[in-house]
């Protein structure tokens, strides 16, 4: 027997449709790429979006073809999303901060026929079209007044362009399971994978995290996405703010500590997204300068582990609460929050401070289970690590062009390559990926949780831990410390400081000071990089 509701697919243009018709005049603010504060309404982004869904058509573009953008988060940028999907088109958001050969391989890989790219991005594109010859034509988000002399091929300015089209369009009909977007992750080995999300796993995705567990948002939120939209899906912010009307604040190109200061108190900002390195900018922007944060309510902070002293500032010292969050491109993004539970919520002090360093639980629609190398599952005792496994209908069950290929394990559950623990309540917690575990005597070594503890350190600006080479125990970890600009330290008041703090087993063997880490396109610290630049290294004693 069938149920006898209603068909309703889940198809993306159904969000930006209801954010028009309940939210019309909700405020979309932009930092324009051209320089000055864009401001538009939900209202207009529909409107815009079914005349640029309309105008692809015309271009010829093709049911399921895929359409990319290089491009900051602006209002013209969000059109673009509700646009190429409701023209059955796949969004395909290139990170314009890989490298230019990694970019062209990219674009190559999924077959991009149009490009939609910000000004920034227009000598990038110059330097590599000939690597690109599957490209027909380039739309530069500008106007007329604004569009350079440029080579690139059938190069057209964006609004004038979209003005051929005058709206009067219906949305494309697809499949709810028919592919929306597309972004590649930024492996730090081999060639980058593809993601295909679906219309059906963005909605159920951007309803998940709606929950007041996770992102929640409510109308009257006002949100800034620092996150870009080129990162893992745009947090899925893009979906998530319109389905609940909140406003939005889009930074555009500028996202330093001062530019983003000024629109999270001069616009009301009350929930932003963004990883931790942005964040770095932002306190020490807010230190030296005395400022405070006037409207902000919550800081989403994921992509890498949240150090506690970060935490700590943006709740004591500016009162704003912080959600650490992780996510990953395959779980279109997000798959836990470290919100409170009524077995958490009494926690005070130390105690809370300590939770919140973990990752948190999941929503509905995520599930998470940790096992050994063989597959067995660990328990959940928040001490034994294991490979982090999840499963659910917006998680990746296959890469582009290789769908032949199994990703999962028998029980259908993805492998994030990542080390975890759980707790007995269900808060996960990330140790490390799995390639940059230490093995020290036949047991793991968390990395992030020696990092973040050195972070604490009142000298320290950034600190990554690697394995180096052992003969007695296979890895010894190793602390590389950025410290800050003022600060005279020496390894031993380090190495005393995460004394009692950690086993002594985990007691980093040395201490290394470098003037800067490296870090990927996606601010992760890029621990290969690392591993390289101190192969030649050996430890004191050796
Ligand atoms: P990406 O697909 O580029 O978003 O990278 C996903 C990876 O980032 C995860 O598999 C984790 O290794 C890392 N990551 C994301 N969020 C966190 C977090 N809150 N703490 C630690 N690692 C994180």
């Amino acid at each position: 027997m069938l149920g006898l509701m209603q068909d309703w697919p889940l198809r993306i243009h159904r969000i930006i449709d209801h954010a028009a018709r309940y939210h019309p005049d909700r405020p979309i603010v932009s930092r324009a790429v051209e320089g000055p504060i864009h401001r538009t309404s939900y209202h207009e982004v529909r409107q815009r979006a079914l005349q640029l869904a309309q105008r692809l058509i015309r271009e010829g573009v093709a049911p399921g073809e895929r359409v990319a953008t290089l491009a900051w988060n602006t209002w013209r940028h969000l059109e673009a999303w509700y646009g190429i999907t409701g023209a059955a088109a796949v969004c395909h958001t290139v990170n314009p901060r890989l490298f230019r050969g990694q970019i062209a391989w990219i674009i190559n890989h999924a077959e991009d026929r149009l490009m939609l790219a910000d000004l920034t991005f227009v000598p990038l594109l110059e330097a590599i079209q000939e690597q690109l010859p599957g490209v027909r034509r380039f739309i530069v988000l500008t106007d007329d007044a604004h569009m350079p002399a440029t080579t690139l091929r059938n190069a057209v300015a964006y609004e004038s362009w979209l003005a051929e089209a005058d709206g009067d369009f219906a949305w494309a009909e697809v499949d709810e399971n028919a592919a929306a977007g597309m972004a590649y992750t930024s492996g730090t080995t081999g060639d980058p994978k593809g993601v295909v999300y679906s219309h059906r796993s963005n909605v159920l995705h951007a309803l998940a995290v709606n929950n007041g567990d996770f992102l929640g948002l409510r109308a009257r939120d006002v949100v800034m996405p620092v996150v870009p939209l080129f990162h893992a899906n745009g947090w899925a912010i893009p979906y998530s703010a319109p389905m609940a009307g909140a406003g939005l604040v889009l930074p555009g190109a500028k996202m330093d500590g001062a530019s983003l200061h000024e629109l999270l108190n001069g616009e009301g900002v009350t929930i932003t997204a963004a990883v931790p390195t942005v964040w770095l900018g932002l306190l020490q922007h807010l230190d030296a300068t005395g400022g405070s944060l006037t409207s902000l309510e919550r800081v989403v902070i994921g992509g890498s582990a949240c150090p506690r002293p970060m935490t700590e500032a943006f709740e004591t010292r500016y009162g704003v609460s912080v959600a650490h969050a992780w996510g990953m491109t395959e779980l279109s993004p997000l798959g836990t929050f470290c919100s409170l539970k009524p077995e958490t919520s009494a926690l005070a002090g130390d105690a809370l401070y300590a939770l919140k360093v973990k990752q948190g639980h999941p929503p509905f629609t995520v599930d998470m289970k940790i096992t050994d190398d063989a597959g067995r599952p660990q328990p959940w005792d928040g001490a034994t690590f294991g490979r982090l496994k999840v499963k659910g209908p917006a998680v990746a069950g296959a890469y582009f062009k290789a769908e032949s290929k199994a990703i999962l394990d028998e029980e259908g559950f993805f492998d994030t390559g990542d080390v975890a623990t759980i707790d007995a309540h269900g808060y996960m917690h990330i140790t490390d990926r799995s390639k940059d575990v230490i093995k020290s005597g036949g047991e793991w070594i968390s990395s992030i949780e020696i990092e973040n503890l050195a972070m604490g350190h009142p000298a320290v600006a950034e600190a990554a831990v690697i394995g180096v080479a052992h003969p007695k125990w296979d890895e010894r970890p190793l602390l590389i410390v950025v410290p800050k600009a003022e600060a005279a330290v020496d390894g031993a008041s380090i190495l005393a400081y995460l004394d009692g703090k950690i086993a002594k087993w985990w007691m980093p063997d040395d201490v290394a000071f470098v003037s800067e880490i490296p870090h990927t396109a996606t601010g992760k610290i890029q621990k290969t990089a690392l591993r390289e630049q101190f192969s030649a290294y050996r430890l004191p004693g050796l």
